[in-house]
């Protein structure tokens, strides 16, 4: 089997890692939260010979979502972000509150919502959805052969802010222990941030370094 085509950069001005994941055999792909830039992340998809599928956003905030709306029409592609996030975000006290918050525009609803455990097929890929709420109500991660994309639920040795409209950090510390620390431990965890030593990681360093791992969930009698 082709190794997967995986490439991730740093756009916007909230420095968001986007990335272009796609199936190396049909060229088909997805990008995963474009946070801005939207030229640079077409000439990355460009330089592949991609085709982009899908728009995939892990969560709502305006910061991952920034350049949703400029790609789909480059691309023809259509935006996707799970049902909680794309509900909540249409919300206007929350609109209100998040264009406050990051001082950008909160996101149009999307063309696909998503729900846990739904699969993608991209080429001969299969994208799974694993709703991991705790950043926001509909915070997901897409599973893809072993590469888990993680958005602000799960950074390279820390977790996403849990002081913003709609977070909180036991049902975030829920997720990740229900969700992804069963994972197998050679899964790589791809963030939202390069909020870390490193841009990635992998599930088993989380649970040896992470300390909302360790001193939180690992801890518990
Ligand atoms: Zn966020
Ligand atoms: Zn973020």
């Amino acid at each position: 089997m082709e190794k997967i085509i995986i490439r991730q950069i740093s756009v916007g001005p909230l420095e968001v890692l986007t990335y272009l994941v796609a199936c190396p055999r049909t060229k088909e792909g997805v990008i995963i939260d474009p946070g801005g830039e939207a030229e640079r992340i077409s000439a990355m998809a460009g330089e592949e010979g991609v085709k982009v599928k899908y728009i995939l956003n892990t969560h709502g905030h305006a910061d991952h979502v920034l350049a949703n709306e400029r790609l789909k029409t480059l691309f023809k592609a259509q935006t996707c972000m799970h049902e909680d996030d794309d509900r909540f975000f249409a919300r206007e006290e929350i609109r209100e509150a998040s264009a406050k918050e990051f001082g950008l525009l909160p996101p149009e609803p999307v063309d696909i919502r998503l729900h846990h455990g739904q699969v993608l097929e991209v080429g001969d890929l299969e994208i799974e959805v694993i709703h991991t709420p705790g950043h926001t109500p509909g915070s997901v991660c897409f599973l893809v052969r072993g590469n888990l994309f993680t958005g602000d639920t799960l950074f390279v040795g820390d977790v996403g802010r849990t002081d913003l409209a709609g977070a909180s950090l036991e049902t975030l510390l829920k997720s990740l222990e229900e969700r992804l620390l069963p994972l197998p431990k050679e899964t790589v965890v791809w963030p939202g941030h390069d909020y870390g030593e490193t841009p990635a990681s992998t599930i088993a360093r989380e649970m040896e370094e992470n300390p909302y791992v360790t001193d939180f969930i690992l801890d518990l009698p």
